[in-house]
């Protein structure tokens, strides 16, 4: 069928490890890439139940969303949970790969899921993050131009917002002198050549670096390529947390309460009263409260997520409904998510949703 790499490599073409917060623990936990794909399990969490669904399903590749190991190993004995799950796994043969924070702060990741259950249209990060684009200068003699800009393209540079192909070049004259042991594209050894060259500049992001260069060099004619890279400071709107959107029609708090609890199918939603309509909505999947500001600084009516704390609830200050719908319950489609998006490239591999319910938290209604 293939290898787990395979599947590795367009999940982080989907989701890049670069864009995973500090304290994340993304990638193959466990297992080796190089082994060829049996079946693939698709699941939030990797219990040491997902790992016997695994090996009862014949799937040697577990796609989580939690790393099942976050804060270290010192030792693997089997004393809690995640050593014997840990243990279970590579005892099996079955490898373990988590995309978590870098799928939180994607486009496409975790919480547009969360915005298509909902309906909402009009979307955007609601946080986006700064310091992840470069700028690149390349000198290209005017003769490959297109060639250079065309491998820049290619490669994933030179996109702003809904545009891509976006570029700047300039004129100017590159000089240059070749030592003996130059084997200039142009001009001659020892000799200052002086050439009519483009200055093209593009935006790249860092995901896309490691592809950019490379293609660029090889595209570009001269032995020796004169370019820069530069850390600049803009924003990336198409990377970072949370995100926000508007319901195609305003809902008073009751009837959007109700929508909300029917879209992420909820068994109990806890929220705060809010005396207006609800138009606008902020999402964060998993553990939210650290956005609250942010909801409430894009004039979101309502803010979805979960795990807020009894004194950060009062913080809503009828500014707007904090609707706290469950880590588990805001996250659970991120695996239809994950599901689909893996069919959609590989459309002949067996993908599995996991059956098991890893929400460790139970309701007695
Ligand atoms: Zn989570």
């Amino acid at each position: 069928m293939g290898t787990i790499k395979q599947v590795i490599q367009y999940l982080e073409q989907l989701a890049p490890p670069v864009y995973q917060e500090s304290y994340d623990n993304c990638g193959l936990l466990t297992g080796s890439a190089d082994c060829e794909l049996t079946k693939i399990l698709v699941t939030l969490d990797c219990t040491e139940a997902v790992v016997d669904e695994a090996i009862a399903k014949g799937c040697n590749l577990i796609v989580a969303h939690h790393p099942i190991i976050f804060g270290g190993l010192k030792k693997l004995n089997g004393k809690n949970y995640v050593e014997r799950t840990v243990i279970k796994a590579i005892k099996n043969d079955i490898a373990i790969y988590a995309i978590h924070t870098n799928l939180d702060n994607v486009q496409h990741g975790v919480n547009a899921k969360i915005c298509e259950k909902l309906g909402l249209i009009n979307t955007k990060i609601l946080v986006p993050k700064t310091g992840t684009l470069k700028k690149l200068s390349v000198f290209v003699p005017q003769t490959h131009l297109q060639v250079v800009q065309e491998a820049l393209f290619n490669a994933g540079s030179g996109s702003i917002g809904n545009y891509s192909e976006c570029s700047f070049y300039s004129t100017g004259i590159g000089t240059f002198k070749g030592n003996e042991k130059s084997n200039a594209f142009l001009g001659e050894v020892g000799k200052q050549h002086q050439e009519p060259e483009f200055k093209l500049e593009v935006l790249v992001d860092d995901a896309r670096l490691n592809n950019v260069i490379p293609a660029m060099l090889k595209a570009h004619p001269y032995e020796e390529v004169a370019y820069d890279v530069y850390a600049i400071l803009n924003t990336n709107t198409t990377i970072g947390s949370g995100m926000v959107g508007e319901l195609p029609q305003e809902l008073s708090a009751e009837a959007f309460l109700k929508h909300l609890k029917s879209a992420m199918n909820l068994n109990v939603i806890r929220f705060t009263p809010y005396s207006d309509k609800v138009k606008k909505v902020a999402v964060c999947g998993g553990s939210g409260s650290f956005l609250l500001k942010n909801a409430i600084g894009a004039q979101a009516d309502a803010y979805v997520t979960g795990d807020f704390k009894y004194h950060e609830f009062f913080d809503a200050e009828n500014r707007l409904m904090i609707a706290d719908i469950g880590h588990y319950e805001s996250e659970i489609f991120t695996i239809n998510l994950l599901a689909d998006e893996i069919l959609k490239k590989f459309p002949t591999f067996a993908v599995i949703l996991s059956e098991i319910n890893t929400n460790p938290i139970n309701y007695y209604i």
